[in-house]
């Protein structure tokens, strides 16, 4: 599959990753063939509706298929580093948290709330280094926090003297703190009110624009909120990658159905698409127990031929962008 951009400066890169839930008496492809790729300051989202593939393909992404989901194939290249080539506990040594980090939805809940954050920082940064003086952990902690706008005497508290986007910002500061190459978030602002979403987002793209993380995986089922935040788009269904461009090009002139789709459910993002396109499919996403030999959205989609009952090529057109959809073959 040629379905990623080619770019200079990567930092990271995901080549037809293909994972299953493989359990006693059924399997789930979660994920198919999906590429991805990654240069610094990206900000890149990954889109699509619940159940999609898109968190198990950010586990994928990270190097972590525990059972039952499992790698079936595809390479993943983060800094240079093949995260496969190694197991388990390679990976949390030396990988986790050092070249990729991931922000998991309801993440403030991780904090352990009769520990103050700077014993929490302590002990995460002696997980993967033992060795670091405790007055040397606190600097880096204070430095970070100071870089970043926040008040040091966070360190002090307990989580639950803070309010929820306070955890949520110190959740993010631990998870960099060791400056990864590249953070995934995956639903980071589900819990938070809007008000307080916003917020996040500035902070988050702060921590790329200050060079802080080369650059950020965010997935959400919300494009309106990735719209405010990244430079690229994937857009996800049934496990493959049916999109992928420039966020502009994306909002502007989404070319597959399903992204058409998801653009109407927003409000006000692109009002002429919300006029003149799609106003509701019907249906649900198919079954994942059997592998799709047709198009994935087909069922749903008002478009459909006959040669739809085949899966559709991925067609890449100008400028690196590409739409897994017959309607744009020759
Ligand atoms: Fe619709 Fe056919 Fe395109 Fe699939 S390949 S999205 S069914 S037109």
């Amino acid at each position: 599959m040629s379905d990623s951009h080619s770019r200079d400066g990567e930092i990271m890169l995901a080549e037809n990753i293909t994972g299953y839930y493989v359990m006693e008496n059924n399997i789930i492809h979660a994920v198919e063939n999906c590429s991805l790729k990654l240069r610094s300051g990206d900000i890149v989202g990954i889109v699509g509706e619940s159940g999609c593939g898109k968190s198990t393909f950010g586990k994928l992404l990270l190097g972590y298929d525990k059972p039952p989901l499992k790698l079936i194939s595809g390479k993943i290249l983060v800094d240079g580093l093949d995260i496969y080539s190694m197991n388990f506990k390679q990976r949390a040594r030396k990988v986790w948290g050092i070249k990729i980090s991931r922000i998991p939805q309801y993440s403030m809940n991780s904090l352990n709330p009769v520990l103050k954050i700077k014993t929490i920082i302590k002990d995460y940064v002696k997980s993967k280094f033992p060795r670091i003086p405790e007055r040397k952990i606190l600097e880096m902690a204070r430095n970070r926090l100071e870089e970043l706008g926040l008040n040091t005497d966070v360190l002090e508290q307990y989580p639950f003297e803070l309010s929820g986007g306070m955890k949520q910002r110190v959740v993010i500061i631990i998870s960099t703190l060791l400056n990864p190459k590249v953070v995934i978030a995956d639903e980071p602002t589900t819990a938070l009110d809007v008000s307080t979403q916003r917020r996040l987002i500035e902070f988050m793209y702060n921590l790329v624009r200050k060079n802080i993380i080369s650059s950020m995986i965010f997935i959400s089922h919300d494009i309106a909120v990735l719209n405010q935040l990244c430079n690229y788009f994937y857009i996800m269904y049934a496990g493959e990658m049916v999109e992928f461009g420039k966020r502009e090009d994306i909002i502007n002139n989404p070319l597959h159905p399903y992204t058409q789709l998801l653009i109407t459910t927003i409000p006000d993002i692109n009002p002429a698409i919300k006029r003149d396109r799609l106003k509701d499919i019907p249906g649900f996403p198919p079954d994942l127990s059997a592998p799709l030999k047709m198009c994935s959205f087909m069922t749903r989609c008002p478009y459909v031929e006959d040669r739809c009952k085949t899966k559709p090529p991925v067609i890449e057109l100008k400028g690196g962008r590409f739409v897994r959809c017959h309607l744009f073959g020759k």
